[in-house]
């Protein structure tokens, strides 16, 4: 490093280039209590003088008309160079065109003509000088080593610098985020994870340097790059996306960019990526979209996220979480028969009132809490099966849903068994809900989870099936239970044709696998005729009964019970 700290007891070099001497006098006077200072005529003698003296210049202080070489063509030579470029400019004008234009190419400050104020001037050198050792001395120690980009302090803290010269200029701050990145790691081992991190950072600065963009590997696989502000992102996402399969030959790399465009400069830099992040964090777990940009009611939004997460710990502790029942139907008999029941989630919340679990569980699966609410479902309904095999000295199996995540857990099994053994059910009493989505992810996983869960005796349910791509592929590797048909279709199975047939085609394949199948979201006699006369099992829905709590599931107990 060609720089030294005042400590060591000698001056700093610096170097004034101007072709005309009175100039270089005056300024050379200023300077020279402080500097070492040098002089060129031009930007040719500068280049050589730069090039050719150890140690290295700390600052050079340019005036941009010059015969033979001026000072525009001289700091783009110096920033095309990988040694020169780290050598901070000030340009020395009298123009405020040309201010403007010269940090665009990269000057870090410029100061005016005549040289009227020394101890500003002074003031300005010391300012540039430093700010420039420290990002150097910061760039070796405090650089993220697994991508060589700037730490997250750093990062912010040059911003903060850049920002001071630069208050003019409008800016983005972008968030970047991997898709379901521990996956990554947990799959195919942290040697794959570390590789991606690195090369996904090197694809964003390649593309960002063309819009003056500096990043930041903010934490584990999220980037933050501040750059000019650009109009669309449309062109930037799609040569990112074209990148993307060179990061691993095995895993699928998906990546979401949040953007908040044209900060605002009165509010902090840290609140300019956390906008950014609350686009990015938007749309997880949403396939159809890889970016959005930030708005005031996406910070509502994630306002009320923050607060549910926040809350979740409190809400279990205060059985603020209630299991309800929604009773599933066999059709095929001479009239409906209770035969089990789907558990689903509800939050009374003390001051929101009743919350979906639409507004929270796609949350939670997003941050991995969704394995503790499970945890408290199952246990909630284990103890719930005992207690009505108690009372009614008949065991009424439920289904409970299983998020993609728990799929990963590896104490899903262990849990799961200790909970049939506390409660002293057999495994056929609590039946596992996967839904479609979760078979895309990484089949072989999923297997031998599913395969093993089976073995213990557990009935799995295929949950909305044909509302994926992977429907017809899964069945043909995995041995499931149940097929529980997607909504949409039933929904729209009498008022259109194409869902009707998707529904027959279902009901075939199921009867041809001997799987039986259950039909969720049925609100009408007519459609529980249709379904009967095609061979459906099961019916869930409306029709028969909303999702209840116990108390009211109990009524329809009695009311089977009485015949
Ligand atoms: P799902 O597993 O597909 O559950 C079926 C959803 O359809 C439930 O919505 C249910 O109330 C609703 N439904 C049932 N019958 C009808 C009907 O006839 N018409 C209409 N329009 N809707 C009907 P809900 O309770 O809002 O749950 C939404 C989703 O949240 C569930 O979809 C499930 O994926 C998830 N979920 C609920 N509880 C849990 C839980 O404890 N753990 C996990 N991981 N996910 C849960
Ligand atoms: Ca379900
Ligand atoms: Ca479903």
């Amino acid at each position: 490093m060609e720089h030294f700290r005042e400590t060591s007891g000698h001056k700093r070099r610096v170097l004034i280039v101007d072709d005309e001497m009175v100039n270089r006098e005056i300024l050379g006077n200023i300077l020279s209590g402080k500097y070492d200072v040098s002089y060129a005529g031009d930007g040719q003698e500068a280049l050589e003088l730069i090039k050719g003296e150890k140690p290295g210049f700390s600052l050079v202080l340019l005036d941009l008309i010059m015969p033979r070489m001026d000072g525009f063509e001289l700091i783009k030579l110096m920033r095309a160079d990988n040694e020169m470029r780290s050598i901070p400019v000030i340009v020395m004008t009298a123009e405020a065109d040309a201010e403007v234009k010269s940090i665009n190419l990269g000057a870090a400050d410029f100061i005016t003509k005549p040289y009227d104020m020394p101890e500003v001037i002074i003031a300005r050198c010391e300012r540039i000088i430093e700010f420039s050792e420290d990002k150097t001395i910061i760039s070796s120690a405090e650089k993220d080593n697994l991508t060589g980009l700037y730490s997250r302090d750093f990062f912010f803290e040059y911003i903060r610098q850049i920002e001071e010269f630069n208050n003019d200029t409008r800016m983005d701050a972008v968030v970047f985020n991997i898709d379901h990145f521990h996956l990554i790691n947990e799959m195919y081992g942290r040697k794959t994870g570390d590789k991606v991190l690195k090369g996904l950072a090197d694809i964003l600065m390649n593309i960002f340097e063309d819009v003056a963009g500096i990043g930041c590997r903010a934490e584990a696989d999220r980037y933050y790059v501040y750059c000019q502000h650009q109009y669309s992102y449309d062109n930037i996402m799609q040569k990112i996306q074209d990148n993307l399969p060179e990061l691993s030959e095995k895993a699928k790399i998906r990546v979401r960019m949040g953007i908040y465009p044209n900060v605002e400069k009165d509010i902090e830099v840290e609140a300019w990526f956390d906008r950014a992040k609350v686009a990015c964090d938007r749309i997880r777990g949403d396939y159809t979209k890889s970016m959005t940009m930030y708005s005031s009611e996406l910070h509502e939004i994630s306002r009320y996220h923050e607060e549910l997460i926040n809350e979740i710990d409190e809400a279990i502790e205060n059985r603020d979480l209630i299991v309800f029942y929604q009773p599933k139907y066999g059709i095929q008999g001479d009239k409906p028969v209770l035969k089990s029941a789907e558990a689903l989630i509800r939050w009374k919340h003390p001051r929101r009132g009743m919350i979906s679990p639409g507004d929270f569980i796609p949350l939670f699966e997003s941050n991995g809490l969704i394995q503790k609410l499970d945890n408290y479902t199952w246990e909630e309904v284990a103890h719930q099966i005992r207690r009505w095999r108690e009372k009614y000295g008949r065991v009424i199996p439920v289904s409970v849903n299983v998020s993609r995540i728990d799929i990963y857990d590896p104490a899903l099994e262990k849990k799961l068994m200790k909970l049939v053994e506390d409660c002293n059910l057999t495994t056929k009493d609590i039946m596992l809900e996967i839904t479609e989505s979760a078979y895309s992810d990484n089949q072989d996983t999923l297997v031998r989870v599913v395969e093993n869960l089976r073995n213990r005796g557990f009935k799995i349910e295929m949950d909305d099936f044909g509302s994926g791509y992977s429907s017809l592929n899964m069945l043909t590797t995995i041995a499931i239970d149940v097929i529980k048909i997607d909504m949409k279709f039933i929904r729209n199975m009498l008022k259109d044709d194409k869902s009707l047939r998707m529904v027959k085609l279902i009901m075939d394949i199921a009867g041809f696998l001997e799987v039986p199948v259950v039909t969720e979201g049925v609100e009408e006699k007519a459609q529980v005729d249709k379904l009967r006369e095609m061979g459906c099992d099961l019916i869930q829905g409306y029709y028969f009964s909303k999702p209840v709590p116990p108390e009211d599931f109990e009524k329809l107990i009695d009311k089977e019970m009485q015949g």
